[in-house]
């Protein structure tokens, strides 16, 4: 059986006040499912704070570099992201892929890092409305996940989250309907073979409670990775007892 996991993605928002003010404001009661919260950099070690002492969820990176150490003005590395406190760390998020250009084979090598390091990569994975429409949704998520298992060992996803993120779906306020959302996921799984039932695979795309509990009833469908209303306290906490 695999474990929902609902993951908050804060994106470049917030501040110490909001974040404190989240996590008094953040009831996990009733809430079964694994949670992960990742804030922006500054805010990794406070928030690690707060899970320490509240308890019921985790923490993640938003991204990190593919290098381990060095002359990289700027950039943020896994063992850095574990001193931290994260356990998780989101990799290939389509903001990154369309604002960083950050390519596949990039994207590929900070999930290893992640890995090496002993942290779990969420890793993002997602059409644009251009390629939907096209009618190249699969191949672009099989050619997205490709790129990583050139460079793992089939068991390694064992120790990964894949999400599914249309990139139409990311702060549009549209959502992919709880079906054209399974059948996507149903073929990543098979994508992942034999491994395939031991991955959480989770839905990303304008989540929030009114829709959580009809795409979390999809067969695989195990959770979300949730940008926007993850900022709102109550509707996280909403969307999080939702993942049964
Ligand atoms: C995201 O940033 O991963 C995301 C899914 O954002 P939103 O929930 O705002 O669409």
């Amino acid at each position: 059986m695999r474990k929902p996991l609902v993951a908050a993605n804060w994106k470049m928002n917030g501040s110490r006040e909001f974040a404190e003010r989240f996590f008094t404001d953040l009831n996990l009661e009733g809430v079964t499912s694994g949670v992960v919260v990742c804030p922006p950099f500054p805010y990794l070690s406070l928030v690690a704070q707060e899970a320490e002492e509240k308890g019921g969820f985790a923490v993640g990176g938003q991204d990190l570099s593919q290098e381990p150490s060095g002359a990289f003005t700027g950039e943020i590395s896994a063992s850095m992201l574990l001193d931290s406190g994260a356990r998780y760390v989101i990799v290939g998020h389509s903001e990154r892929r369309s604002f960083y250009s950050e390519t596949s084979e990039l994207v590929a090598k900070k999930f290893f890092a992640a890995q090496a390091a002993g942290l779990i990569p969420i890793l993002c994975i997602g059409e644009t409305l251009e390629e939907r429409e096209q009618g190249r949704t699969l191949e672009v998520v099989a050619t997205q996940m490709q790129a990583v298992s050139e460079v793992i060992d089939t068991d390694a996803w064992k120790r990964a989250v894949v999400a599914y993120e249309p990139v139409w779906a990311i702060g549009t306020g549209k959502t992919a309907t709880p079906e054209e959302a399974q059948s996507v996921h149903e073929f990543i799984r098979a994508q992942l073979g034999q491994v395939g039932d031991e991955v959480q695979i989770l839905y990303g795309g304008s989540v929030k409670s009114a829709n959580a509990s009809a795409l979390f009833a999809q067969a695989d469908i195990d959770g979300a990775l949730v940008g926007g209303a993850s900022l709102d306290a109550k509707e996280f906490a909403a969307i999080c007892r939702a993942a049964v």
